[in-house]
């Protein structure tokens, strides 16, 4: 049977981290993958990743408590408040690291790593290679992996965990490339799945990332926690929400209606354009609700004032992606933007550890919850997230497997072997007529429809019906193929049912949350309630649907106040 000490799932900035950590800490280690590692997510971001250097001569005097404070005001003061705190502490260190490696990052003209303006930031923090800086960061460290010999499974689908009676002691793999199901033992799990955006239809997310990653933990046993809240991207491309980067509007762009305005001065008229992403996205819909839209749909984003020379230096991905997809040259015309669903702030409940309620199970990046960006993440705090919490999740994992014995817990794999077997040849054997894409693409419309930008009781009401009707008619699903290798119809109906569950578990939170903070956003109730809701909710897995609770949320530091930008 397949052993090793430490299984990372997921081989994005967040997985490579921790794999790394693991083996900078003696632990044997390996990372299964879905994807090959530099097609993760990760790759895709394009903006930076925030460190307090103080190397832009506008941020002279940053530092990481400054950075630690807007983190909290960000998230709306939902942060557990030591999280961030260490995040912004650890963010220099960690960004010279990944510079040590060699990653390429852009540089002022005395040869340091050059930094821009980002949303809700006081200061120019966001180091950056020009706008590819994901890809850069994520080539850097697949070589550290190679360095430290670290073994890759490459376009192995994990299904299920495998627990024993004290402890998760591996998971459930799909090799992709012979179609079997494998059990794979370990002293120690950790999942860095990546975000679940495409739960979504207006989604920036790669297709992969799916919510399956998070529902696996969820049904088996570990909580989700603060999964309502959701971020929207301000700038995503009209009409398939690509992404354009905040870096556009950190170099200068612009944000204009269809009257020519430059809007943002009634929303926040001393950050204008760099208000944190919350209060841009919801600006730019209330502009578009109103009228004020291009084709009731977009306004403009504006970089043709910057000219050639900059947005050819700075953001040359942002023009390779509108010429190819819409036929526009920003250098020409202003680019037709719409906010777009792009950052799952909650996830897989963890300390900062990265260890969740079940021992040996871990979990980092994305697909968890420390939590760092409580009710809204800054732009640019998710990258350094990945390898700040990726690095401690590893080295955590490490410590707890030093003891254990090196062995596979055969029973229990065998177990959990049998039984996603079982489970899956009924999935696949379901003898119904229901088409599980055009269940996935009812999941994705209403989504962005009752779970968006603007939420109300009646909306959320009707969407959480739709999620448990989506669910049994998901019951009763066409039959599939079951063998050959790269059986994506196989893995595509897994992930579906990872969609609808979490779904349900957004929905579910959002109701009961009676207030607005950050990303979630209530018409019927439009105020903060620091009296009643200063508090993670927590969603455990029922057959029926989520059971929620609540958890103080840890404020140290810095008392809630009303955020202003
Ligand atoms: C377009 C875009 C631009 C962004 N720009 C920025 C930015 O400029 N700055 C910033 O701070 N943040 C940015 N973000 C957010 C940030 O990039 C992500 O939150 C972060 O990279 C996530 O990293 P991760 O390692 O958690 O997950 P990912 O990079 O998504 O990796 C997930 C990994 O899990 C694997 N996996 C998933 N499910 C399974 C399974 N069942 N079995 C096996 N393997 C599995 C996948 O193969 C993949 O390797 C951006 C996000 C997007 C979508």
């Amino acid at each position: 049977m397949i052993f090793h000490d430490i299984l990372v799932i997921g081989g994005g900035l967040a997985g490579l981290r921790a794999a790394i950590a693991a083996a900078e800490n003696k632990a044997e280690v390996a990372i299964v993958s879905k994807l090959y590692p530099p097609r993760s997510h990760s790759g895709q971001a394009q903006g930076g990743i925030n460190a307090a250097l103080g190397n832009n001569p506008k941020a002279a005097d940053d530092n990481p408590e400054k950075h630690g404070f807007d983190t909290v005001k960000g998230s709306d003061y939902l942060s557990d408040q030591e999280a961030p705190i260490y995040l912004t502490e650890q963010a220099p260190d960690a960004v010279f690291e990944i510079e040590h490696w060699g990653c390429p990052f852009s540089r002022t003209e005395d040869g340091k790593i050059a930094q821009r303006p980002f949303g809700g930031a006081g200061y120019p923090r966001t180091c950056y290679g020009t706008d590819k800086t994901g890809h850069y960061i994520l080539q850097t460290l697949f070589e550290q992996t190679i360095k430290h010999n670290i073994k890759t499974y490459n376009e192995w689908v994990v299904i299920a965990l495998a627990k024993d009676v004290d402890a998760c002691c591996g998971v459930i793999a799909l090799n992709m490339h012979t179609g079997e199901l494998q059990a794979m033992g370990a002293n120690a799990v950790i999942f860095a799945t990546g975000g679940s955006g495409r739960m979504y239809g207006n989604s920036t997310n790669a297709i992969p990332s799916t919510a399956f990653g998070v529902a696996m933990p969820y049904w088996a046993g570990v909580p989700l926690k603060d999964m309502e809240f959701v971020q929207f991207h301000p700038t995503s491309l009209y009409p398939n929400n690509i992404l354009m980067t905040e870096g556009c509007r950190g170099e200068g762009g612009y944000l204009i209606n269809k009257e020519g305005d430059r809007f943002m001065s009634k929303y926040a008229p001393k950050a204008m354009e760099l208000g944190p992403r919350d209060i841009v996205a919801r600006s730019i819909q209330t502009e578009i609700l109103e009228g004020r839209g291009f084709e009731d749909a977009y306004v403009y984003l504006d970089l043709r004032h910057l000219g050639k020379a900059k947005i050819m230096e700075r953001l040359p991905g942002i023009r390779e992606i509108t010429l190819d997809f819409i036929g526009l040259d920003p250098i020409e015309e202003p680019i037709p933007i719409q906010p777009g669903t792009h950052y799952c702030m909650g996830g897989i409940d963890v300390n900062m550890d990265g260890a969740s309620p079940l021992p040996g199970f871990y979990a980092a990046g994305e697909c968890a919850c420390v939590s760092v960006h409580g009710a809204n993440r800054l732009g640019g705090n998710s990258l350094l997230e990945t390898v700040v919490f990726g690095k401690r999740a590893g080295t955590s994992a490490a410590e707890y497997v030093k003891d254990k014995a090196k062995q596979p817990r055969d029973n229990a794999l065998e177990r959990a072997l049998k039984r996603e077997e079982e489970n899956l040849n009924r999935l696949l054997k379901s003898n119904g007529n229901e088409n599980p894409y055009t269940i996935n693409a009812e999941l994705r419309k209403l989504m962005p429809e009752k779970a968006g930008l603007f939420r109300n009781e009646k909306l959320m009401a009707e969407g959480l019906a739709q999620i448990k009707a989506l669910k049994e008619r998901f019951k009763k699903i066409r039959p599939i193929v079951s063998g050959g290798s790269f059986n994506f119809d196989k893995t595509w109906a897994l992930e579906i049912k990872g969609n609808l569950e979490v779904a349900e578990a957004v929905l579910a939170g959002a109701l009961a949350r009676k207030e607005s903070r950050g990303s979630h956003f209530r018409t019927d109730f439009s105020k903060r309630d620091d009296a009643n809701f200063l508090k993670h909710t927590i969603a455990s897995y029922t057959p029926e649907g989520p059971k929620l609770s609540y958890r103080d949320v840890q404020i140290t530091k810095y008392q809630p106040v009303e955020r202003k930008y």
